[in-house]
């Protein structure tokens, strides 16, 4: 198959502010060219991704659809890179047998029935706004393969019917991270620095358990942070920033007791969650997203009640109880890249016939 990914307009491949999209948008193309088939990305200027073909375009970046309200209208800024990009992806269609859209914006949504090359969607996040709902909701009605979820959560939140459309979990290169049998006495919090991954309920399990929590990833809501410092002066946390090495992240999962994963929002798929597993360390999660699909009670970590910092607590204290090889083994299973490379294939190959 030839393929062009069309990333997303929030940030260039390569920064780290695109989060998990970046980081599936690399293991997809990887995948998909080491299968032979032709992968191309087209993504905002000053992007890289070392051995894959890649076309960038100009423009000023889309403001991220998370932060916005329910009835938000759609706006683009002057010189918007979303519409280059689509631009771009117009003009060169029909060097392809499929586009895969990989951004959370209305306009690719919009596009779908105007393209001559058969348009898919990988849907990154859940129900934010009623504009995407609606355009999601027509492809939906005419093309329910053409939209791919990240989790069976995910696809609920929205106001139709998802039953025809796939689910297809990701995957992640196993053999580049280490398994680790013998942790340190920490708990892990990965992820955005926003309200939405409700970072304060993994702070309060720290204080509450005495165990250090150590946090890591980009400082998206500054005034959110210094709030929680503020509420929780003597809690034993520590951030340390954004990771960029993959390397030095893995060791810190690595060493972990455990990942929290605390969000409040219905995470689409959750990446850290397979990076952590991967590592042979167990999450405790919410009930709530992709996390509470991936993560298997009492074998993988612990599925709690919603917004408990109480059950996460009690979690903490049986983590012990999990076998850190069977979180690696799972991963092997279910989450490489083979594995999603096969899903891949199956969904893009009957979508195109
Ligand atoms: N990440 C990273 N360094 C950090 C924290 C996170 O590289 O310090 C990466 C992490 O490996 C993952 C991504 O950021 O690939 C976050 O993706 P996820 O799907 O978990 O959440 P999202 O940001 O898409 O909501």
């Amino acid at each position: 198959m030839r393929l062009l990914l069309v990333s997303t307009p929030i940030g260039t491949l390569g920064s780290g502010s695109g989060g998990g999209i970046e980081f599936t948008i690399t293991n997809v193309a990887q995948e998909m060219q080491r299968r032979g088939h032709q992968v191309t990305i087209l993504a905002p200027d000053g992007s890289t991704l070392a051995g894959i073909e890649m076309i960038t375009v100009p423009g000023k970046g889309q403001i991220s659809v998370q932060n916005q309200y329910e009835d938000a209208p759609i706006t683009l800024p002057v010189n918007s890179v979303l519409a280059n990009l689509w631009q771009k992806a117009r003009e060169i269609q029909h060097n392809y047998d499929a586009v895969v859209n990989y951004a959370y914006d209305w306009l690719p949504f919009y596009l779908t029935p105007f393209f001559q090359t058969i348009l898919l969607h990988h849907v990154s996040m859940s129900f934010v706004t009623h504009s995407i709902d609606r355009a999601l909701a027509s492809i939906a009605q005419k093309y329910p393969e053409r939209l791919k979820f990240g989790s069976f959560a995910q696809a609920q939140t929205f106001s139709f019917d998802t039953s025809y459309c796939p689910v297809i979990y990701h995957g992640l290169p196993v053999d580049q991270y280490n398994f680790s049998a013998t942790p340190k006495k920490y708990l892990l919090w990965l992820g955005r620095i926003a309200p939405e991954k409700a970072l304060e309920d993994g702070v309060r399990v720290a204080q509450m358990t005495g165990i250090p929590l150590r946090i890591f990833g980009k400082l998206e809501d500054r005034e959110y942070w210094e709030n929680i410092q503020q509420n929780f002066p003597d809690a034993p946390i520590e951030y340390g920033g954004f990771l960029d090495n993959k390397a030095d992240l893995q060791q810190v999962i690595g060493e972990s007791m455990a990942l929290l994963m605390t969000a409040r929002w219905v995470e689409a798929f959750g990446n850290v969650v397979i990076e952590s597993l991967a590592c042979g360390t167990p999450v405790i999660t919410y009930d709530r997203g992709g996390p509470g699909e991936i993560i298997t009670d009492g074998e993988t970590g612990f599925v709690v009640k919603p917004d408990s910092v109480v059950a996460l607590v009690e979690a903490v204290n049986r983590i012990a109880e999990i076998d850190r090889l069977c979180c690696r083994r799972v991963v092997e299973e279910k989450f490489s890249l083979e594995a999603m490379g096969d899903r891949l294939e199956q969904w893009l190959t009957s979508a195109i016939a």
